[in-house]
């Protein structure tokens, strides 16, 4: 399914990382998502298994050797030897993350309404903490860098995925950690005031 049948029903798939569990964030991180009025349809905990992990971060070439680039300029500025190609650094990148990701339960849940992959994207922030936007959850929470990470051989611990892409990308991770079973349809009584056309049935 690449669009939804209507743009209230838009999906975005969300998880709280393993850090953002061990620093006590899923009540917090939760309210700030659904005080928007999206809508949770579906939640659990879990620890993520690696396959789960490399299906769900599909990286290509060209995503390895954007971000081994990246650290290919810091080893340099740093006076740290250059051993490998970009691409292998990008690789190595995702494997940190990976062990990052199955290192303890994370929250995964589902959340639909309006424009939610924008409205989640915002809300969370940039991927790497000390500069995310003041407001956003990774901003907000916590202080990770890219150059930390480098220098410790880690992937950044910034609490939260979101889906970032059509919703062709937010259906392929939502069947990699729901079953459809797991996922509820229902309205939500807010959802009158938020989408109906006519207001009807305030005035008394
Ligand atoms: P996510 O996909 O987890 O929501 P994102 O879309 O902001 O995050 P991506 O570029 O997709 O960021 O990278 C996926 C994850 O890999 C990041 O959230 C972070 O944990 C880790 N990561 C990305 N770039 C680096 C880097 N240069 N050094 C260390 N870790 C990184
Ligand atoms: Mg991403």
């Amino acid at each position: 399914m690449s669009k939804p049948s209507h743009p209230k029903k838009e999906l975005s798939y969300v998880m709280i990382k393993p850090d953002g569990i061990q620093r006590s964030l899923v009540g917090e991180i939760i309210k700030r998502i659904e005080r928007t009025g999206l809508k949770i349809i579906a939640l659990k905990m879990f620890v993520p298994t690696e396959e789960q992990c490399w299906t769900h971060y599909n990286k290509d070439d060209a995503w390895f050797t954007s971000k081994g680039e990246r650290t290919v300029e810091f080893r340099k500025k740093s006076g740290l030897p250059v051993e490998k190609e970009a691409i292998e650094y990008g690789k190595d990148i995702v494997r940190a993350l990976i062990k990052y990701m199955t290192s303890g339960p994370v929250v995964g849940f589902v959340v639909e309404g309006n424009s939610s992959v924008t409205v989640v994207k915002k809300l969370v922030g940039g991927t790497e903490p000390a500069t995310s936007d003041v407001g956003t959850i990774r901003g907000d929470y916590t202080i990770d860098t890219y150059s930390i990470c480098d220098v410790d051989g880690r992937a950044v611990r910034n609490l939260i995925h979101c889906t970032d892409g059509d919703q062709t990308e937010a259906q392929r991770e939502i069947a990699i950690w729901f079953k459809p079973e797991e996922i509820t349809n229902y309205r939500l009584v807010q959802e009158e005031i938020l989408y109906d056309v006519d207001l009807d049935g305030i005035l008394e």
